[in-house]
């Protein structure tokens, strides 16, 4: 919601689902750049302040960007005709945990809701945030209203989630990538959850693992439609993220191509091939709060071996200088070497459970294109290679043709 033009535009189409007979709840997420907007000026003030301590300031600070919003539609419902009420996390309340800055929600109170929609209201909570144990405001780390519509949604038993966000669903890959990428009307919340995990932004991951463990439905549709389209139209539209397996079957194998340029790649070299190496390195990695990905372990050579594995690049560097100044000098290891410029190309689909050689059939199609693997990871619904990363785009293209998703015109 970039304005009032657009907040207006929200009101009516809710107007819309509860004169149909709807009762609704309405997460509304800050005015685009606002919580940008917010935090830049947090760091204004303190640009150089060390690590944590001003965290809980900025949840107060951010949590002001979704109660603003949130007035403001329930002030256009209001002059829609329609009776609204509007709440903050820690009014419904919304419990989290203490992690100021990337908190989780524990748990949602739906009685003041659920009495307000039995009055006939339509009920907005702010999105992004709660309440700890405390009594302080949280705030569920960027993107966080997704999840906190999900958790409202699962405390409610809704029908369905709607996300309605700047993109009209969920694609086979990122079209601005693949121009032939096609929407897909319906995706396994599995399929969904490897997708946001390797790098497709559509959805803040947590919200996905939420609606798995509470098996909501969620769709993601386009907040760009006009407002007075048809409601039975509408409620089609987007992608849905489905429970259900079986009208999946005669569908693709693989569903969608993922991919995340954030990735970097580490190798320890000649570490000594002995048992509790993988615990010697990444030990300390992990006591760092690093994130590692894939891993692999080549073959030992002289009772020597390499172990690499990739990082988030944000982390690079630290991991870098951890394992060159406390890790390697331990282990007696040769040399530490790194490299950021790689990507990770991932397909995805639970097809792939019940079909044998599709990871061989992306291994031909890079091969044919020139494209070195440089590591490689699988799990039940997805296959996904490390590459130099400026063949990410030619990567994606080909894998996409060759699994058969290109858009038929
Ligand atoms: N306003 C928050 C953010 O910008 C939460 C959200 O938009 O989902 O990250
Ligand atoms: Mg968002």
């Amino acid at each position: 919601m970039g304005s009032t033009e657009r907040i207006r535009n929200v009101a009516k189409r809710v107007a819309k689902w509860a004169r149909a007979g709807h009762q609704m709840v309405v997460v509304p997420s800050a005015m685009s750049g606002e919580t940008n907007r917010l935090l830049a000026l947090a760091g204004e003030l303190a640009p150089d302040h060390p690590e944590t301590p001003y965290y809980r300031e900025l949840d107060m600070l951010a949590a002001t960007g979704e109660q603003a919003s949130s007035a403001l539609l329930a002030i256009a419902l209001q002059a829609e005709g329609l009776d609204a009420v509007s709440y903050t996390g820690w009014q419904v309340p919304v419990r989290t945990d203490s992690s100021y800055t990337k908190a989780r929600i524990e748990s949602i109170d739906p009685e003041r809701v659920r009495a307000d929609l039995d009055a006939g209201r339509v009920v907005i909570i702010t999105g992004f945030q709660g309440i700890d144990p405390l009594g302080n405001i949280t705030t569920l780390g960027r993107g966080g209203s997704d999840t906190s519509a999900v958790a409202v949604a699962a405390a409610l038993k809704a029908d369905e989630c709607l996300i309605y966000t700047d993109v009209d669903g969920v694609y086979t890959t990122d079209p601005r990538v693949v121009p032939a990428a096609r929407r897909l009307n319906s995706v396994s919340f599995e399929e969904m959850l490897e997708m946001a995990s390797l790098g497709s932004k559509v959805l803040q991951i947590r919200s996905v693992e939420f609606a798995g463990k509470y098996k909501v439905p969620m769709r993601v549709l386009s907040s760009f439609t006009s407002w007075d389209i048809d409601l039975a139209e509408e409620a089609k539209s987007g992608t849905l993220i489905t429970f259900e397996e079986d009208e999946k079957m005669e569908k693709a194998v693989v569903s969608g191509i993922a991919f995340n340029r954030g990735e970097a790649k580490i190798s320890v070299r000649g570490v000594p091939d002995t048992p509790g190496i993988a615990a010697a390195i990444l030990g300390p990695v992990a006591d760092a709060n690093i994130d590692v990905d894939v891993i692999i372990q080549n073959i030992s050579k002289d009772g020597k071996t390499d172990f690499s594995f990739t990082v988030s690049q944000t982390d690079y560097q630290r991991a870098l200088d951890l394992l060159r100044e406390k890790v390697a000098p331990e282990l007696g290891a040769a040399e530490v070497v790194g490299n950021p410029n790689i990507a990770k190309v991932s397909i995805v689909g639970i097809g792939m459970r019940s079909h044998v050689g599709v990871a061989s059939t992306m291994f031909r199609t890079l091969a044919q294109e020139g494209v070195n693997i440089q590591m490689i990871s699988t799990s039940e619904i997805k296959t996904s290679v490390v590459i130099d990363e400026k063949y990410l785009e030619l990567a994606v293209r080909a894998l996409h043709t060759a699994f058969g998703l290109d858009k038929v015109e």
